[in-house]
């Protein structure tokens, strides 16, 4: 989508820190981190949220979960542990309308997710 933050990030139109990268996925850094690891994984095609995935999309969902594992592993958060989170809608707070899975680590989380 041509007026999308994030389809700019994966084309390159705006300038991001690369994590890793797959023919189906785009993984770069959060501009404003909630973790010492937070890394955005997002899937190429443009989804608006998880809301829009249907069962089509299965070989999308496992590579975007295969490479949230890769991010991880090269994070080095692997063995320690994260959180990985999609907000859907206003009142998940999501505030850019790219399917993004927020992948979070380095610190020790609570349990509370309000
Ligand atoms: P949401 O609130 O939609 O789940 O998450 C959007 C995330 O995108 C936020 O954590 C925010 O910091 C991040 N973000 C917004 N604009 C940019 C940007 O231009 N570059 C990067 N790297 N992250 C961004
Ligand atoms: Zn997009």
């Amino acid at each position: 989508m041509s007026d999308c933050l994030f389809c700019k990030i994966i084309a390159g139109e705006i300038p991001s820190k690369r994590v890793y990268e797959n023919e189906f996925v785009y993984a770069f850094e959060d501009i404003a981190p909630c973790a010492p690891v937070h890394v955005l994984v997002v899937p190429k095609k443009h989804f608006a949220s998880a809301k829009e995935l249907t069962g089509a999309d299965a070989e999308i969902l496992s590579e975007i979960f295969k490479g949230i594992n890769e991010v991880a592993r090269l994070t080095g958060v692997s063995e320690s542990g994260y959180r990985v989170v999609t907000n859907v809608g206003r009142d998940a707070g999501q505030t850019v309308l790219h399917l993004h899975f927020h992948v979070l680590g380095g610190k020790l989380f609570g349990a509370d997710f309000g």
